[in-house]
């Protein structure tokens, strides 16, 4: 097993919500590197660091001088290399995510130097246009993609589709509504499965991620019909979500992403 060290240092943690958090991650005397956007890094905490009161206690204190490590999709753009940023939830069960919560700016982390994933953009033929679906923090892989790719007058439609229970678990909101009427070709979806529990009434799309497929809003936004020939499908995220719409992708002819066998629809499930 590799030598695990705190290489790395955060920076102020944003929180989304008491639950979800956007964290900057510095390299501490070494240089990030090179990486492409939809990879991910991990990063992990020793057994005796702090959990928040929030979570869940622990049955089994772990082992206090084991380093516990976790993937996570980086959501910064690959042009930059002073840090990487990262969206994280919260599973209050979890063996590291309440450790992670409980870091305070200038605090240490460990930042595995391997950038690893193939769910990128490399591949994808230049002319495809892309369907970006996430749930919660699996929107995280597709605002590396977005930070490093969209430019003025780019030909390519990106139409980013973001699946969460409430307005307010929609990280990068603000960000993807300003692409959304900015940029000509990007369209955002964001999509709630709770809209009677908000406070300001909803006047965005309510349901699951599989249901704007469903609805044809993607045609509707792009005035055709998507198609496996002229159109690749990314889903990131919870299983379920990924699972289900892989399936209907599959009844209208999208075919999974194999390393073996080349496909239009790329899935990364995040457990
Ligand atoms: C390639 C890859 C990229 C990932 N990128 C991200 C990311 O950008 N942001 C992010 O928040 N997570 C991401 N994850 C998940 C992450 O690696 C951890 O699994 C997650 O943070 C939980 O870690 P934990 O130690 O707190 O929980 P663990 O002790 O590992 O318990 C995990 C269990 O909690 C349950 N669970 C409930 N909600 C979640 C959830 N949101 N994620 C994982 N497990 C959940 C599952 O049953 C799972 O088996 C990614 C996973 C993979 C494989």
């Amino acid at each position: 097993m590799p030598t695990r060290t705190l290489n790395a240092v955060v920076s102020e943690p944003v929180f989304v919500t008491a639950e979800a958090m956007i964290l900057r991650v510095a390299p501490d005397g070494w240089e990030l590197p090179d990486y492409v956007p939809g990879q991910f890094a991990v990063l992990g905490l020793p057994g005796h660091a702090p959990r928040i009161p929030l979570s869940d206690p622990e049955d089994e204190p772990p082992d206090p001088d084991r380093f516990i490590t976790r993937a996570y999709s980086i959501a910064s753009s690959s042009k930059q290399k002073e840090y990487l940023e990262f969206y994280i939830s919260l599973v209050r069960s979890g063996a590291l995510t309440p450790r992670l919560f409980a870091l305070k700016r200038g605090q240490k982390v460990h930042l595995g130097p391997k950038i690893s994933g193939m769910f990128t953009l490399n591949q994808i033929p230049e002319d495809a246009d892309l369907i970006l679906m996430g749930t919660g923090t699996g929107i995280a892989p597709y605002i590396s993609m977005i930070r490093t790719f969209i430019t003025p007058g780019s030909s390519r439609r990106f139409a980013v589709v973001h699946g969460a229970r409430h307005s307010w678990d929609l990280g990068y909101r603000s960000e993807l509504s300003s692409l959304d009427r900015m940029v000509e070709g990007f369209d955002y979806v964001p999509i709630i499965s709770r809209p009677g529990e908000e406070i300001i009434p909803w006047g965005g799309e309510s349901g699951y991620v599989q249901d704007v497929w469903k609805r044809g809003i993607i045609a509707d936004l792009w005035d055709r019909e998507p198609s496996p020939d002229n159109t690749h499908i990314f889903l990131c995220g919870n299983p379920g979500m990924v699972n289900d719409t892989q399936e209907m992708l599959a009844a209208d002819g999208y075919l999974e992403h194999t390393r073996k066998q080349p496909g239009q629809v790329h899935l990364e499930r995040y457990w």
